[in-house]
């Protein structure tokens, strides 16, 4: 991971003033209401930061004068400051993004052919603790707001190139990063609604994916605030070896995940879910592990399943499963009809690939400095 000395504290000038990246547009408008300012000005404003990218009040030029020394006076767009910019020889971006003086996390920008996809960081660390993720070895900070969770897209959208709002790099956005989206799930949800609103960055909810790795109440009450794409990370279809690996398991076992995605479907019709599944050798990669995850599937027959291979971080004691194994894994799950794709490994020598962004994080949980001392002492099983 990269070592950043120092993360320089907040913007110069922005202390007190009201970040306008942390409305939606109802927040926008009402937050002019209290300025004394008419709602249709607030859309003007929106338009201007999210279609132009434009942090300067001065530039916003339709904007009156009078409205633009207010604004100038009392808030200010603050997204995050970028520590670092990496590109890798596959044209995957990382950005490593300072949240405050102390903490930083990770985003993530994936090229493809016919579209470009971003993977936003939803908090700083993890508390989950899934035992094959690097952000959840790096312990728990805090939530990230609403105005650095949209800041990254911000960021990221500036720095790939100030086009036209309709000749956009990002055509999608997968809350896949550092953190559990729907443990902060009102910053998330109103920067997901940032995403999908026209005058922000004007996704489509196909465009827009939240991962969680199983909040079972909070999947019901997504379903009912905001019109987004769902993935879940099984990653195990028995409860035993699932608890292992994602320990959330203990609490919304399998049973409840499975109703809850189907109460999803039910609510959602044409929709589907994703499952991804993180291919470890030796440990959920056997004919039996694909047999009992087809098994999972039959109760989500209009779902798919994404497998990912593993990828390793320092001091993991997983491995990757072998090309041969991960092949044969997908066959099965193809043969009993299962929509199975494997997902590519990109940017992961810039260790921006899945499982592997770890940012800087101020561990408040102290478990990370535990498995650091488990680590020096040369237990390889500590991760
Ligand atoms: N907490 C959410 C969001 C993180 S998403 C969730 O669990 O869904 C990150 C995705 O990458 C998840 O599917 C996660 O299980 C997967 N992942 C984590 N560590 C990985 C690793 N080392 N290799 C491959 N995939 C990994």
């Amino acid at each position: 991971m990269n070592q950043v000395a120092a993360i320089p504290s907040d913007q110069p000038g922005a202390a007190g003033k009201v970040n306008l990246l942390d409305f939606d547009r109802q927040g926008l408008r009402d937050f002019f209401a209290q300025l004394g300012e008419k709602p249709y000005r607030a859309e003007q404003v929106m338009k201007w930061i999210y279609h132009h990218l434009e942090s300067d009040f001065g530039n916003m030029t339709d904007v009156g004068k009078a409205l633009r020394a207010k604004l100038e006076a009392s808030c200010h767009v603050g997204p995050p400051q970028t520590l670092v910019d990496k590109a890798a020889a596959d044209g995957t971006h990382k950005w490593l993004l300072g949240m405050d003086g102390r903490n930083a996390v990770e985003a993530v920008y994936i090229p493809e052919p016919t579209r470009g996809t971003l993977c936003v960081s939803s908090q700083i660390g993890c508390a989950l603790n899934c035992q094959f993720c690097s952000t959840g070895a790096q312990g728990f900070n805090r939530n990230l707001a609403t105005a650095e969770i949209i800041g990254q897209m911000w960021v990221a959208a500036k720095q790939l190139g100030n086009v036209t709002h309709q000749n956009r790099r990002i055509t999608n956005v997968v809350m896949m990063g550092m953190g559990e989206p729907l443990a902060n799930f009102d910053n998330v949800v109103r920067a997901m609604s940032l995403m999908r609103d026209d005058l922000g960055f004007g996704l489509a909810s196909k465009r827009v994916t939240l991962s969680t790795a199983g909040m079972v109440p909070m999947i019901d009450k997504l379903s009912e605030v905001i019109d987004v794409s769902l993935a879940v990370s099984l990653h195990a279809a028995n409860d035993e070896l699932r608890t292992e690996l994602v320990p959330l398991n203990k609490r919304y076992p399998l049973a409840e995940l499975t109703a809850a995605c189907q109460r999803w479907i039910a609510r959602k019709p044409r929709t589907s879910i994703t499952f991804e599944y993180t291919l470890m050798k030796g440990v959920n990669d056997q004919p039996e592990h694909a047999k009992q995850l087809i098994r999972f599937m039959r109760k989500l027959p209009t779902c798919k399943v994404n497998l990912i291979p593993f990828n390793p971080f320092p001091g993991t004691r997983f491995e990757r499963s072998d090309a041969e194994t991960i092949r044969a894994f997908q066959t099965q799950l193809l043969n009993a009809g299962i929509l199975t794709m494997l997902r590519r490994t990109r940017g992961d020598d810039i260790d921006a690939a899945c499982g592997q962004l770890a940012g800087q994080v101020n561990d408040r949980t102290r478990r990370s400095a535990g498995i650091r001392q488990r680590v020096e002492q040369g237990e390889a099983h500590a991760l």
